[in-house]
């Protein structure tokens, strides 16, 4: 099943896709949450009532959703750095012998179609495909062995980054460079985790005006789906709908000769094998 949120005149609401168009859930079943991180929360048996209500509910044409953001307001945008062996290297860092983990504002995401806004204060904005794992049940200390019962989702993700700003501000650490309001788009819908047996091995490609610049595999992942969850809630408790971007392959903009920096007109597309293609446009900051 791939869920989405659109705006309603009270709020987000929660859908499915069918077909060419989409099933509010809470409309065909009032037992399923209008709320995406409430669903979510509810683990298989409420993705299992929302299949049954997306399967009887009303389609409404997808044309007439304004989409936000999957789970527009989550609690945590967690990001994993240099997990692609071959982009560890053609950033020159050596591979990391534990995960490097960092954070996006939650404030930074965006929906599907939702522009890429370069900021004034930012000459070198680059993008990053990324496979994103959306957090079911929540919980702390969750075993290696147990943390697929703990993802409610995947989809595709972009790590939009100011290089400028990720790299050249003093204390070196990445939280602004990476934070720009829609330096997170993600989608174009969650899709829920009895549809992706196999996250740790699945095509993924970036594209920039159609042409590719990074075209690799899951199967590359330094550290495993399972391992970044376990070694997350070491540290903190994990969050219906908190967001994981675990990295990206080589092919950014930054590693290129000449670099390649993002600039207005430019519509990037990530495509991940079975999550469909997440496309946003660029624009300039007003
Ligand atoms: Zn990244």
């Amino acid at each position: 099943m791939r869920l989405i949120s659109y705006q309603s005149p009270t709020g987000p609401r929660t859908a499915a896709l069918r077909d060419d168009g989409a099933v509010d859930l809470n409309r065909a079943d009032p037992a399923v949450p209008d709320c995406m991180k409430k669903l979510l929360a509810q683990g298989p048996a409420g993705i299992e009532r929302a299949r049954q209500a997306a399967a009887k509910g009303q389609r409404v044409p997808l044309e007439g959703l304004r989409l936000v953001p999957p789970v527009p307001f989550p609690d945590k945008v967690i990001c994993i750095g240099l997990n692609y062996a071959d982009h560890a290297r053609e950033t020159g860092q050596p591979l990391p012998p534990e995960p490097v983990v960092f954070c996006k504002f939650p404030t930074a995401v965006r929906a599907a179609g939702a522009p890429i806004v370069l900021p004034r204060a930012s000459s070198q904005v680059d993008y990053e495909a990324e496979l994103v794992v959306v957090i079911g049940q929540g919980g702390r200390h969750i075993a290696e062995a147990d943390a697929r019962r703990h993802v409610a989702a995947y989809c595709c993700g972009n790590d939009v980054s100011a290089r400028d700003w990720q790299i050249g501000k003093p204390g070196g650490q990445w939280l602004l460079g990476k934070s720009f309001d829609s330096f997170a788009p993600f989608g174009p819908a969650l899709v829920t985790a009895d549809e992706v047996p196999e996250p740790g091995n699945l095509k993924i490609q970036l594209r920039l005006n159609a042409q590719v610049m990074q075209d690799s595999s899951t199967a590359q992942l330094i550290f495993s789906i399972d391992k970044l969850i376990a070694y997350v809630s070491t540290v903190c408790t994990l969050a219906p709908g908190d967001l994981i971007f675990t990295g990206t392959p080589p092919g950014v903009g930054m590693a290129r000769k000449p670099p390649v920096w993002l600039k207005p007109g430019d519509v990037l597309e990530v495509e991940i094998e079975g999550l469909g293609v997440l496309r946003n446009p660029v624009v300039a900051e007003e």
